[in-house]
């Protein structure tokens, strides 16, 4: 069996014209959405990822502004901050790019977001939303990752779906996501035993280690949907995901690349995060 690629430049490119369309319809209302990140320090990937968010925002058509601390500033300036963001009526989502210089209290800081404006979905209220089934923001990767699900046909109902990672901004919150829709679900952790007895009992199997090609075909069910969330950087620099991509897609039916396969779709959810909080405001 030969994989259907699942192609996440593809799947964001049409969610982002339609999200063009509708930031266009919301300023002929009067309400351009509005995306504040805040950076603290220096560090060369984080910088990437802010610029690639503001980049998004520019294209989809909406409004982002990017305020950037350096390393030693004090919580307290970024705490007076989210305070002022919060209040912004031309600000509907906030992000604070992590990982924060480790004098921060990062659970602090995304506690003083406005849960209204979370569009990361980090704050405890949202958790708490998310896991009662009425979320209000879904956290970017996972609500990326069951897009393809829905926009490949592939419903969840009654599969067994194996997730690797149990970190608060991946495995957690796609495990509820994946219940909610109704699979059956494992979450397997640094701790689990005998890691190939589940990953081979997976319908859906969501990779979000941080390990390089820690995923084998033989560790893959014949025909099974296999997510690759992981990036990890190669010794000669390029990236790779969690999946062994070339043998896995040869066992799988469909299967994410990396990069191309999930990143572009976690931009694309906090776009929708963005956009979702502005109409919410209008309607
Ligand atoms: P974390 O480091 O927070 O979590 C990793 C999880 O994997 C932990 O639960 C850990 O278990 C588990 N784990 C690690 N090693 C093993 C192992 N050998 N066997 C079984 N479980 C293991 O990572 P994140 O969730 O933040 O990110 C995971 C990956 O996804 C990273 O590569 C990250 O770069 C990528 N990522 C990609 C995004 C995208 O847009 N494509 C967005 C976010 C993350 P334990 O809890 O026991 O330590």
């Amino acid at each position: 069996m030969t994989a259907k690629i699942l192609d996440g430049n593809a799947l964001a490119q049409k969610l982002r014209a339609d999200f063009k369309t509708r930031a266009e319809a919301l300023a002929a209302r009067g309400t351009r959405p509005g995306l504040a990140v805040i950076l603290v320090g220096e560090d060369a990937a984080s910088q990437v990822y802010v610029r690639n968010k503001v980049n998004a925002c520019a294209q989809a058509g909406f409004h982002s502004e990017k305020i950037s601390y350096p390393p030693e500033v004090e919580a307290q300036v970024v705490l007076e901050k989210i305070a002022e963001l919060n209040a912004d009526p031309k600000i509907h989502g906030i992000l604070v790019q992590l990982p924060l210089p480790k004098h921060f209290d990062s659970d602090a800081v995304l506690k003083a977001i406005a849960p209204a404006k979370d569009v990361d979905g980090f704050h405890a209220e949202n958790v708490g939303a998310l896991v009662q089934g009425q979320p209000r923001f879904i956290p970017c990767t996972p609500y990326g990752v069951m897009q393809f699900l829905a926009d490949a046909g592939i419903d969840p109902k009654g599969k067994e779906a194996v997730i690797l990672g149990r970190s608060n901004i991946v495995g957690k919150p796609m495990a509820m996501l994946l219940m909610q829709a109704s699979a059956t679900v494992t979450i397997c952790h640094s701790q689990t035993r005998d890691l190939p007895f589940h990953t081979r009992r997976a319908d859906i199997l969501v990779a979000a280690l941080g390990r390089a090609r820690f995923v084998t075909a033989e560790m893959v069910k014949p025909g099974a949907v296999v997510i690759d969330v992981g990036i990890n950087r190669l010794p000669d620099g390029k990236l790779c995901g969690d999946v062994d991509f070339g043998p896995v897609s040869e066992v799988a039916s469909a299967i994410t690349p990396v990069p191309g396969g999930v990143g572009p779709m976690t931009i694309t959810m906090l776009l929708a995060n963005t956009l979702e909080a502005a109409e919410r405001e209008v309607a």
